[in-house]
């Protein structure tokens, strides 16, 4: 029997795939990581297209590691939702949004409203709403200056569940996103359903904006959507003059993208601010 179990154990070690050991490695790593502060925000602005005017902010985390250096949140959010650390990390990511626009407030600087991710995982929590609530009274940032970015696909799951958890994170008086649309399940009556403030058009459909013309269709239906519900439409990814020559033609009210700025570490995006 015992030389059974040994060979049992050897069985599942040897079956234990690169993948999954990458995944637990990662995790404890990621854990450490959260602990020892090498995580960080980089904000990136939002631009309504009418004033050129800084209307809004995108928080995105970086994980400074002491060997590879900046690590992208590719690297890391996928294998951080496959975990479950993904709730952790994300509440780390909401409270030090929060605390650093109140800090930014202080220094009197006209802070716009500040975008934070949150994944599936997070939304099917059953304390969310608890937890946001809870992070805005520690921080005392202005819930009003706050938006919440869900992805299509992660309201899909439990559309109903979904809906009474958004209408309890607008009670808090905090807005709602919804990103990457157009890369699921996107009819009207579906999206009428949600209490939501915003539409981001997905990166893949302004990607080739001026020269595609599936693409600009599709771009024109979700501001058309959008507008139909009044929602204000902000299209990502905008790299060109083309690009936002069309949306402001077709009526899109905001942008992000590297034609205005990257994403910027606090210290240069509160520059930015004060210029
Ligand atoms: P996303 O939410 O769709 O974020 C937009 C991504 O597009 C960001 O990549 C941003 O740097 C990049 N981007 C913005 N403008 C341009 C542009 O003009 N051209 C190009 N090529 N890229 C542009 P980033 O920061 O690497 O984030 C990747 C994804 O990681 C995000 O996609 C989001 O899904 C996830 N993520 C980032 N931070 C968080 C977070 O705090 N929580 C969660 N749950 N996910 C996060
Ligand atoms: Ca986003
Ligand atoms: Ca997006
Ligand atoms: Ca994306």
């Amino acid at each position: 029997a015992k030389a059974e179990g040994r060979g049992g154990f050897r069985f599942f070690d040897d079956s234990l795939t690169a993948s999954a050991r990458h995944r637990i490695e990662m995790e404890t790593r990621l854990r450490r990581a959260i602990e020892a502060g090498e995580l960080e925000l980089h904000y990136q602005p939002q631009v309504e297209i009418a004033s050129g005017r800084i209307i809004g902010a995108e928080a995105l985390v970086r994980w400074r590691d002491g060997e590879r250096g900046l690590v992208p949140p590719d690297a890391f959010i996928p294998v951080a939702e496959q975990t479950g650390m993904i709730g952790l990390l994300g509440e780390w990511v909401l409270r030090e949004a929060c605390r650093q626009g109140r800090e930014w407030r202080d220094a009197g600087l006209a802070v716009p409203r500040l975008a934070v991710n949150l994944s599936a995982r997070q939304l099917h929590d059953e304390s969310l709403v608890e937890r946001v609530r809870a992070v805005l009274d520690e921080t005392g940032y202005p819930p009003d200056r706050l938006e919440l970015e869900l992805t299509e696909s992660a309201l899909m799951h439990q559309q109903e569940r979904s809906v009474r958890v958004l209408r309890a994170l607008r009670r808090l008086g905090l807005h709602l996103a919804i990103d990457d649309f157009g890369t699921g399940y996107s009819s009207l009556a579906y999206l009428r359903q949600f209490p939501i403030d915003v539409l981001k058009i997905d990166k893949r459909f302004v990607d080739d904006l001026a020269e595609n013309n599936d693409d600009r269709e599709i771009a024109g239906a979700i501001l058309a959507m959008g507008h139909a519900l009044r929602l204000s439409v902000i299209a990502e990814g905008v790299e060109t003059e083309a690009q936002l020559a069309f949306l402001r033609a077709n009526g899109c009210d905001t942008y992000q993208g590297y034609l205005f700025s990257p994403p910027l570490p606090p210290a240069a995006f509160a520059r930015l601010l004060a210029e």
